[in-house]
């Protein structure tokens, strides 16, 4: 088995600064001094640093300072420290290493520290920073980034001085704005206690510091120690003593792992396993199951450490990866601001804004959106726009829904009634639902040429029983959780002149579709159709947030109010504020990011890397459409072994019925893309989706 660097778990903590030159380097290598007393084979690292000649070995002052920090005691023979990117200039990382013609960035450093941990043998490191928090490492990178991506626990290391209260804040909220586990604060004394104005008692505010601190660490909740470091006149052999006493507790800390988010987490199973349900699950045959801990870019890291790729965008949503930094400063921004309110008498800009903004997006024709919570809800919504339509029309008869067969809709009741009857399991709940009129699934292929007769069916029934029927309800072009089966937009062209003919309203469930999955931004686009009604959500917030929008006519709209008539739903969390900014900001993304060409991208990588599937053994079909690669097989598929597979390879995929089927984020380079397919294709050729 190969290993990748994504696979290699790091075991230690990240030293960061609230500055340059706060006494992190001291605060290491008493850390280090203090590890290594308890018997770990503790080792210094630090990933980047500068104003440093690489080979001059009398420079090396950090190395000089963890030696001697280690000096009496008996020898080790793992170095103390160790460097992994050296620059002359004695700069900001990012300066340092262009002059020198080097491309710093998170992946290659975290790949650096993964190779350099499995590498050597130290059993736990302690990566110290350069600089503060926000020091760049490139045009778009801070060692903020590379410190969530490492997502070790962090020992903040701030000077106790006149000012330094400011920075620590700040390098606190930093750390909590990226999910940072705090392990420690370390306050290291950098001022002058006989300095100040005459009458000023220097040391009484420097006392004080610590004490705002450590009210402000409870306050904001930060389970962390503070660590006041002692003055000492001289780094010498009893200074350092003195100083890894101090650390002591801390060391016992990491020691025992106790405070580590890692091991919390894995301990999150069984007591998921006693209180939760998971999606379409048994609870007491429970499927296997991960802790997923923390994301960034395409990725999902579980509790264990593990990198896997995603190649399911969270169900259709993440579409840009995870963590994106504008949808996280949009959230943090909004939230800050105000994050909900009631949208009944009251309105606020980023609804307004991305109602706006959807509806230019839009087919057109649509001009009045509502906001849902979820895609089930914007369903309802739209089911219920169509029935209060009719009956304000007149047409009270019509109150029923004709839907094709293989169709996902949602999971409540209305919804429900016009999902596929057989893998909606209609059965469980046929009291309940109401029952609508199903025809057969658009048979003619995407990629075939168009066959009208492949509405030869719903043209009859639309025809014959046009007086009961309020809508047809589809998704175009692209039937999802249904089946992934992608048909002919020629079926939604003559569906929609259909409609039209026997004043049925037609709704488009984009809710999976939309955003540019398959391609176009809207999947009505390929059929050149204007629906009365349509509804969106999943990636519609970039997969960070719960939020929907049913669109709908004009037409429909004042049928609906004619009268005195208002339309009678509205959820709680309607708009929620924080949903439509960071809603806003995926769409901003989608225009500055070339959506488009990420998609054909990926649609060739797509095609490419799952080509030879179609010829293995069990395999009944490989069809790719914009971001969505299909792998069907004539049998069932055997979703658990088939997960341990790919997990095992890396990657997060899942199966359902007879479908292995992937639609990564759009950002996913042509290189995971590959693995991702690769991973297909041995699953099948290694037998791991049989029974
Ligand atoms: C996912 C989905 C829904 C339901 O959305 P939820 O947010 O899960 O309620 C409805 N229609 C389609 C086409 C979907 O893919």
């Amino acid at each position: 088995m190969v290993f990748r660097s994504d696979q290699l778990v790091v075991r230690g903590i990240f030293v960061a600064g609230s500055g340059t030159g706060v006494g992190k380097t001291v605060c290491t290598a008493a850390l280090l001094r203090a590890l290594r007393l308890v018997g770990m084979a503790a080792q210094a690292v630090k990933p980047v640093q500068t104003g440093v000649i690489p080979g001059d070995g009398a420079v090396l002052a950090d190395t000089a300072v963890c030696d001697a920090a280690v000096a009496d005691l008996p020898p080790h023979d793992l170095p103390t420290a160790a460097m992994l990117h050296c620059f002359a200039l004695p700069a900001s990382p990012h300066l340092a290493a262009e002059r020198e013609g080097v491309s710093l960035g998170c992946d290659r450093l975290c790949a650096d520290v993964r190779a350099h941990c499995h590498g050597s043998r130290a059993d736990f490191l302690l990566l110290e920073g350069a600089g503060g928090v926000r020091v760049p490492l490139n045009q778009h990178e801070d060692m903020l980034d590379f410190m969530a991506r490492l997502g070790l626990p962090v020992l903040l290391v701030g000077d106790n001085c006149l000012g330094g209260l400011n920075h620590i804040l700040l390098s606190l909220d930093a750390l909590r704005g990226r999910g940072l586990f705090l392990c420690g604060l370390a306050l290291v004394p950098t001022a002058d206690p006989s300095a100040g104005c005459p009458g000023v008692d220097v040391p009484a505010l420097l006392a004080d510091n610590a004490a705002v601190l450590r009210c402000r660490l409870q306050q904001e909740g930060w389970n962390a120690p503070l660590v006041e470091v002692p003055r000492v006149p001289a780094l010498n052999a009893a200074a350092w003593q003195r100083l890894a006493e101090v650390f002591a507790p801390l060391a016992h800390r990491m020691v025992s792992g106790a405070g580590e988010s890692r091991s919390e987490q894995q301990k999150l199973l069984p007591r998921d396993r006693r209180v939760l349900w998971h999606p379409y699950a048994s609870v007491t045959e429970p499927p296997p199951l991960h802790v997923a801990e923390r994301t960034f870019s395409n990725r999902i890291r579980l509790a264990d450490g593990r990198d896997l790729v995603d190649g399911m965008s969270s169900w259709w949503a993440a579409v840009h990866g995870y963590n994106h930094p504008r949808l996280l400063a949009a959230l943090r921004e909004q939230a800050g601001r105000m994050p909900h309110v009631m949208f009944g008498g009251l309105t606020h800009e980023p609804a307004v804004c991305l109602a706006e903004r959807l509806l230019a997006l839009m087919p057109a024709g649509l001009e009045r959106i509502f906001f849902a919570d979820s895609g089930s809800v914007a369903v309802e919504i739209a089911l219920k726009m169509a029935l209060q339509y009719q009956h304000a029309q007149g047409e009270k008869r019509r109150t029923r829904f004709l839907a094709p067969l293989g169709g996902y809709h949602g999971d409540t009741f209305g919804a429900m009634s016009v999902c596929d009857p057989i893998t909606g399991m209609h059965s469980l709940f046929s009291g309940m639902l109401p029952r609508q009129i199903f025809v057969e699934r658009p048979s003619c292929r995407f990629d075939h040429p168009f066959d009208p007769g492949s509405l030869d069916a719903v043209r009859t029934v639309l025809r014959e029983r046009r007086e009961e029927i309020a809508a047809v309800i589809l998704e175009p072009v692209v039937q999802g959780a249904g089946g992934m089966w992608f048909y002919h937009p020629g079926y939604v062209r003559e569906l929609s002149r259909l409609c039209r003919e026997t004043g049925v309203l037609l709704i488009l469930d984009e809710i999976a579709t939309g955003f540019g999955r398959t391609g176009k931004m809207f999947a009505a686009f390929w059929a050149d159709v204007q629906p009365d009604i349509l509804c969106c959500g999943k990636a519609l917030t970039g997969g960070m947030l719960t939020l929907a929008a049913t669109a709908c006519t004009e037409r429909v709209a004042n049928g609906i109010c004619s009268e005195g008539g208002v339309f009678m739903h509205g959820p709680t969390y309607m708009a929620n504020a924080l949903a439509c900014a960071v809603a806003g900001a995926s769409l901003d993304i989608l225009e500055k990011e070339d959506w488009c060409g990420r998609v054909a991208t990926l649609e060739q990588g797509l095609r490419g890397g799952l080509a030879a599937c179609a010829n293995l053994p069990g395999v009944r079909d490989v069809r790719v459409l914009g971001g969505i690669g299909v792998v069907e097989m004539s049998e069932p598929v055997n979703t658990a072994s088939l997960q341990k597979f790919f997990v095992s390879r890396g990657v997060w995929l899942r199966p359902f019925q007879r479908l292995v089927y992937l639609m990564p984020p759009y950002i996913t380079p042509a290189s995971d893309v590959e693995r991702l397919c690769k991973a297909v294709h041995d699953a099948v050729l290694s037998g791991a989706h049989l029974p």
